[in-house]
């Protein structure tokens, strides 16, 4: 099989991973690629947002299958383009996409569905808006509506920096706030059948002890220890079957990946929100535990085969992966800085590029992800830190505290 792999961060760097060690892929390319996904890849320049260049080039590549990383392909397209070639596609239509790119959308999606999910109002003036805030009082959770790369959510106590947001938005989600730890739950899916990944935790927040503005996440580990047994089972028969059921009904069905963003309350899961593709970088800790061969689970999705497809496999012992961010970063990270120390395995690149003398240098505010196995959650966390450790990058800053209080035994459900 050859594949085409779209995207160049640290989620393509985990996907060209997984795909690279198929037995079943024979030729890997990935278009824009990076540095790290050069190692297992033949890159492309590709503008990956860009429907017609996608398609052309999965053409001019024979790829027998083509994998979309980003959200903002997917939205603007790629995916359908990519399928009107007659080349499978791992990834949604834009219409099924709409799940991820406009939080109204999803909303009205969970709500004919029944799925449990925060109350909430669309808000597209200041006065719906402070309603809204008031109706549902502190901490207030105001969302942009469109894409906003994991960065348009605002959490606060402040009314006034909620009102802020809301106007500096347009059109916003304003939602009810829930209270409980959260779970990145990946859903491989063909429209019809479904199979979950292992139920993932990421860090949003910058700073140690979630302090700090939001990031499109500083880390992440896999499995949960804490999880409540059964909780895959009762969010894929109360979420994610009538979601993708919602979705066929309305014509536009959902291949490839539902990432179910929840919150675990007191009430039971909620949904926070829905992404139509894999999560970063939840996905470098996901996919380091999969033993099923990805390629052959992708291209099972993107056929329409999954139900035939067989039970995933799943390694022993836990994976957790360290953000190394620039300085500056998420406000205004500075790029261009030295890289050094993440040539071995386990640092996978998120926004490096190398310069004209093959030097690695900082591309981006999420630079590496420093990513590690280990017998349990204990052993994967001290190799993953050992890792980072050895890393040189001026003014570069991570959290301290990623799978800490998992560890610690610290992560508790409310009620
Ligand atoms: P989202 O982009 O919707 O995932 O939101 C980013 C982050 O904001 C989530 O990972 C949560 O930490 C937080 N968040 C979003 N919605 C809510 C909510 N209704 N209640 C509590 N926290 C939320």
């Amino acid at each position: 099989m050859r594949v085409l792999l779209v995207g160049g961060g640290g989620r393509e760097h985990a996907l060209a991973l997984g795909l690279a060690a198929d037995p079943a892929v024979d030729k890997l390319f990935a278009a824009p690629g990076n540095p790290g996904i050069g190692q297992l890849a033949e890159l492309r320049q590709v503008t990956p947002t860009d429907p017609v260049a996608v398609a052309a080039l999965a053409v001019e590549t024979g790829a027998d299958l083509v994998v979309i990383g980003p959200e903002a392909p997917l939205v603007a397209g790629v995916a359908d383009a990519v399928r009107a070639k007659g080349i499978a596609v791992f990834g949604p239509s834009a219409a099924a996409a709409r799940l991820e790119g406009s939080k109204t959308f999803a909303k009205d999606v969970m709500t004919a569905a029944g799925v449990p999910t925060a109350r909430a109002y669309t808000c597209a003036d200041e006065a719906t808006a402070a309603a809204a805030l008031d109706e549902f009082g502190a901490p207030y959770v105001v969302k942009n509506d469109g894409l906003a790369a994991g960065k348009g959510v605002v959490v606060t106590d402040d009314r006034a920096v909620a009102l802020r947001h809301a106007a500096e938005c347009g059109q916003v989600v304003v939602e009810e706030y829930l209270a409980g730890p959260e779970v990145s739950l990946f859903v491989v899916t063909d429209g019809e059948a479904a199979l979950p990944l292992l139920p993932a935790q990421d860090f949003k927040r910058v700073g140690d002890n979630d302090s700090g503005p939001n990031t499109g996440g500083m880390g992440a580990y896999a499995p949960l220890p804490w999880a409540p047994p059964g909780l895959v089972d009762e969010v894929m028969r109360d979420v994610v079957h009538p979601t993708l059921a919602e979705l066929r009904r309305r014509g536009t069905p959902f291949v490839g990946l539902l990432y179910v963003g929840l919150a675990i309350t007191a009430d039971g899961p909620r949904v926070i929100e829905f992404n139509a593709r894999f999560g970063d970088p939840e996905t470098q800790v996901v996919l380091a535990l999969l033993e099923t061969p990805l390629g052959g689970l992708l291209h099972a999705a993107s056929t329409g085969t999954l139900a035939d497809h067989p039970p995933l496999r799943w390694r022993d012992g836990a994976a957790v992966t360290v953000v190394v961010a620039a300085e500056g970063y998420p406000a205004a990270p500075r790029t261009g800085d030295v890289v050094s120390g993440a040539e071995g395995a386990g640092f996978i690149h998120a926004g490096t590029r190398r310069a004209p003398d093959g030097t690695l240098c900082s591309a981006g505010g999420r630079v590496l992800c420093a990513t590690a196995t280990g017998a349990d959650l204990t052993a994967a966390r001290d190799a993953a830190y050992a890792l980072v450790s050895g890393v040189g990058l001026a003014g570069s800053h991570y959290r301290t505290d990623i799978a800490a209080a998992a560890v610690a035994g610290r992560v508790t459900i409310p009620g």
